[in-house]
């Protein structure tokens, strides 16, 4: 007779997730302390990791857990629409955190309603989790955790995580036949452009391209590293492009429901244009990192491209950027206009 750990499994394979593992709760107390190891190295991300503080301790949160369902959902087989490779991350371009549309999100609601009719108390958090995920897959046998922080399978790391705290008292490990890193292996780190990662294991999230594209970053035009951002508008996935375990692992070979369909309102001069409302209603959604009312910021990243990547074509756009009436967009292409010499600017910073 099957345990009620193998029928939840059997049920994730079912709906198409690449791994499930079940671990108990108690597991997660080692990553408390890889926590605070983490801030010990690198002192100046204390701030930023005591804001994660719930995922650390569950048991705060969710006293009545006692065992972490996690499992992974490759993306890898989605195709990336050229005008917006290499400028949008693709975990934020394939995620499935709140797009109800795909069949991934619908998955992950599915699921838990079997759970639920197992007679289990679960628990999720969608958007921002309930454990550390990375080391609650790690815990159950689902993949390891590379130099470059993040979890790989056998997909690479070109997995979305998801997890569920329970009520009940389960454990049952995942398999992988994941290598470890090359010894002398640091392609990752040379290859970040802000040196946020600078050592195996650990980073300064405040200095990631990733953290001040998206939530971070609200003074672009006054951030040294915003010039060290090469081709990246939103998110960055070059510490993850670089990594050989990572050769070979992009399928790209399906749609992304919509996706085809938005990324030419995506490339740099059009989210420059782009209305308030179709950004509420289009692409603040799918993004949802940055607010309603951020589109601001969508247009100072972009701002920043172009500085970073400037063409004769970008001339006029920055310069009308100067009139602007938000104040962000308007310091961001005053500096601009100034650093480059571009003519016609109107106010100076
Ligand atoms: S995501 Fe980009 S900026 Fe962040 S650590 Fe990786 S390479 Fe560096
Ligand atoms: S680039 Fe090398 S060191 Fe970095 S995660 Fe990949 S295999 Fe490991």
């Amino acid at each position: 007779m099957e345990t009620i750990e193998q029928m939840i499994q059997k049920k994730a394979y079912e709906l198409g997730y690449e791994k499930c593992g079940i671990i108990p709760i108690s597991l997660m107390k080692g990553y408390a302390e890889k926590f605070e190891e983490r801030m010990q190295k690198v002192p100046e991300s204390r701030p930023f990791y005591q804001g994660l503080q719930r995922l650390v301790n569950p048991l705060e949160v969710y006293p009545w857990a006692k065992s972490v369902v996690v499992l992974t959902v490759s993306y890898g087989k989605y195709k990336i629409p050229e005008e917006v490779k290499g400028h949008i991350a693709k975990a934020y371009l394939f995620d499935v955190r709140v797009d109800t549309n795909t069949k991934e999100y619908q998955n992950n609601r599915a699921l838990e309603k079997y759970m639920q009719e197992l007679g289990l108390k679960v628990e999720t958090n969608q958007k921002f989790g309930v454990v550390g995920m990375r080391w609650a897959a790690m815990q159950a046998g689902i993949g390891i955790i590379r130099r470059n922080n993040f979890l790989y399978t056998e997909s690479g790391s070109w997995v979305h995580l998801e997890a569920w705290v329970t009520d009940r008292e389960m454990e049952l490990k995942e398999t992988n036949n994941v290598p470890q890193c090359p010894k002398g292996c640091n392609r990752c780190m040379a290859s970040c452009p802000t040196k946020s990662l600078s050592d195996p294991y650990t980073m300064l999230p405040t200095a990631c391209v990733s953290f001040l594209t998206t939530f971070g970053g609200r003074n672009l035009h006054q951030e040294p590293l915003s010039k060290t951002f090469g081709g990246c508008i939103y998110g960055c996935d070059i510490c993850q492009d670089a990594c050989p375990m990572n050769r070979g692992k992009w399928k790209g070979e399906e749609e992304f429901p919509g996706l085809a369909e938005l990324a030419p309102e995506l490339t740099p001069e059009n989210i420059l244009n782009m209305e308030e409302d179709f950004y509420r209603e289009k692409v603040q959604p799918k993004f949802f990192y940055l607010s309603p009312e951020e589109l601001w910021k969508w247009k100072v990243d972009v701002l920043n491209y172009m500085r970073n990547n400037y063409m004769e074509s970008y001339k006029s756009l920055i310069i009308n950027a100067c009139n602007n009436e938000n104040e962000k967009i308007c310091e961001m292409a005053n500096s601009i206009c100034n650093e480059l010499c571009l003519q016609g600017r109107q106010n100076s910073i």
